[in-house]
């Protein structure tokens, strides 16, 4: 009902505003140049029901790169490519423990292929996997399938791209690791191509709320009564965001908040309440997708003020899957 809607308004803005003040404790990303230009005070949250219904609050229109969250989409574009038991017979679903970049856990654990699809060793190896013969190639299906869940087809940064691109020593040091160990499917350069492009694209928390919605509802968009994604390679996606998708915090986050959700480095948090059915008071909630931007980053690289704000609602709104 209107008022309902009022009241959740209300509710997300008077937290917004609360939690707007604990920006300052974190700090924007710097390891990418360009990515140090975001405003630290920006906070904003878009939440989407599977009716329809959208609260969005605070800094809502500023555009950012998707960074991290990307891996999740890869993962899901490598799975509907090639199949689920094919993507998982060469990256793992295990969490890791060590930050996202980490080369020594590669090394030092004796793997047999990457940890996961949402550290940077293992969507490094996604990249390789996908379909093409240039980096362009190989994320026009991704584009594909953004299109078709946001109604528009999102373009890259180019500077944020330039600038990830030109500073990217680590990733290459990564790939070269991957290389040698022979888990590249394709070209190591046109993979990284990828890795960096895929990285850049530029979304809004509104996005972000979206996917996050469609997710919730295991690949199912109810705007539009159309399956996008496979239910099992949603599932298999929400898992992974679960278990491994706030880096070294995803641990914390699983216990404290208990929903599946991925970070990026610029400042983005997809999350989502996976539809089931529960308190009929707030239907809203049920399978809503939420999208929150707020560059200032915590030790682990997640939205300090996002986390807090996540934390918050999710506690309120009783949105925990345990
Ligand atoms: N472009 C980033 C990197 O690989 C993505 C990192 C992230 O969002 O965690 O360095």
């Amino acid at each position: 009902t209107e008022s309902t809607e009022e009241w959740l308004q209300q509710y997300v803005d008077d937290w917004i505003a609360f939690y707007r003040k604990h920006t300052h404790e974190g700090e924007v990303a710097s390891y990418i140049p360009v990515l140090q230009e975001a405003n630290a005070d920006h906070l904003g949250i878009s939440i989407i029901g599977k009716n329809g219904t959208n609260i969005r609050s605070g800094d809502t229109d500023v555009p950012f790169t998707i960074q991290s969250i990307s891996k999740v989409l890869t993962f899901i574009v490598a799975c509907m490519e090639r199949g689920i038991s094919y993507v998982l017979d060469r990256v793992d679903v295990e969490p890791t423990g060590e930050a996202f970049n980490s080369i020594m856990h590669l090394e030092m654990k004796q793997v047999k292929k990457p940890f996961n699809p949402l550290v940077n060793a293992g969507a490094i190896t996604v990249a390789s996997l996908l379909e093409g013969k240039s980096s362009d190639q190989k994320l026009e299906p991704l584009f594909e399938l953004l299109e078709k869940m946001l109604g528009y087809r999102p373009h890259l940064d180019i500077d944020v791209y330039e600038s990830e691109r030109d500073t990217s020593m680590r990733n290459r040091a990564i790939g070269y690791y991957l290389l040698e160990m022979g888990y590249l499917e394709s070209d190591l350069n046109i993979s990284l191509e990828a890795y960096f492009k895929q990285c850049s694209i530029e979304v809004t928390i509104d996005d972000l709320a979206k996917i996050g919605m469609i997710l919730a509802n295991d690949g199912f968009d109810p705007s539009t009564d159309e399956e996008i994604i496979p239910r099992q390679v949603a599932r298999l996606a929400k898992a992974l965001m679960l278990t491994c998708g706030m880096y070294d915090a995803s641990g914390k986050f699983a216990a404290y908040v208990g929903i599946p959700a991925k970070s990026g480095v610029a400042g983005g948090i997809i999350a989502l309440a996976p539809a089931r059915v529960r308190d009929e008071e707030l239907p809203f909630i049920d399978g809503c997708g939420i999208g929150v931007y707020g560059p200032a980053l915590d030790k682990q690289g997640n939205s300090i003020a996002g986390i807090r704000l996540l934390r918050h609602i999710a506690n309120k709104w009783d949105l925990s899957i345990f």
